[in-house]
């Protein structure tokens, strides 16, 4: 930040705000390494979405889908909650109201330590019976070695077949966590966009909505995205760098 006048009213907003929502994407979880899928030099590069990232491409392989997805577990285990997983965990603390929507699908802000939060992209920590669609944490699985055919996570309930519990190319975000995430746009004070470009469904009108009552938008985000325009502070900067650095402001060194 440039501007001290601009970085004094930046802190007066996060220091007088009383109902946060926070809305994280996959930047914040490439800063703790975790590759993302929408990038140019993402994931998707690598594999074909139809095939790793559609109900029908995992029907037809669930094989080959399972093993990729039991690497990305392997990363998600082996990666740390960063600096601005560890403020937006404070932060939650801080405000009496407080909504976490992130679209990653990791666990790094449980981690943290957030509780107040949804995952609207779903959760790779957890499974989902293609039959009856009941959930299970990925801790019930043995992951410890590569998938074939008759290892592969069934539902104890009904004998199905379990895919990954999270929103597929073609498939509806989670009803509860869009919901939520809703009624935060709409009551917060303050929205803070993090390491997304809110392109994925033009954001969910997540901005729209907290800027139509009046609501302030703080983005952090290196780059430009579709979202920026409607942001009152925009912070050019990563989120693991700019956060711990206005967090520190707002609270004092206490
Ligand atoms: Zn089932």
């Amino acid at each position: 930040m440039t501007d001290k006048a601009q970085q004094n009213q930046l802190i007066e907003l996060l220091k007088n705000a009383r109902n946060v929502f926070i809305f994280t994407g996959a930047g914040v979880s490439k800063e703790s390494g975790l590759p993302t899928f929408r990038d140019l030099d993402g994931e998707w590069t690598k594999y074909d979405p139809m095939t790793f990232a559609t109900l029908d491409g995992f029907l037809s392989n669930p094989v080959m889908v399972w093993n990729m997805y039991r690497e990305r577990l392997m990363q998600i285990s082996a990666a740390q909650p960063n600096p601005a997983h560890i403020v937006i965990a404070q932060m939650e603390h801080y405000y009496p109201e407080f909504l976490l929507t992130t679209q990653n699908v990791d666990n790094l802000h449980e981690r943290a330590g957030n509780k107040k939060m949804v995952k609207i992209h779903g959760d790779a920590c957890r499974i989902r019976c293609v039959d009856c669609e009941e959930t299970y944490p990925v801790s019930d699985y043995d992951f410890s070695e590569e998938f074939d055919e008759p290892k592969l996570p069934k539902c104890p309930d009904c004998g199905g077949l379990c895919r990954p519990d999270i929103v597929w190319f073609g498939e509806y975000v989670p009803q509860e966590a869009f919901a939520a995430s809703i009624n935060a746009a709409m009551t917060c004070d303050l929205m803070m966009i993090v390491g997304t470009s809110g392109e994925v469904s033009g954001g969910y009108g997540f901005a729209e909505r907290a800027l139509s009552h009046g609501a302030k938008i703080v983005e952090i985000n290196p780059s430009e995205g579709a979202l920026t325009h409607y942001a009152h502070f925009w912070i050019p900067q990563q989120a693991g760098v700019a956060l711990p650095q206005i967090w520190k402001l707002v609270v004092g060194d206490a």
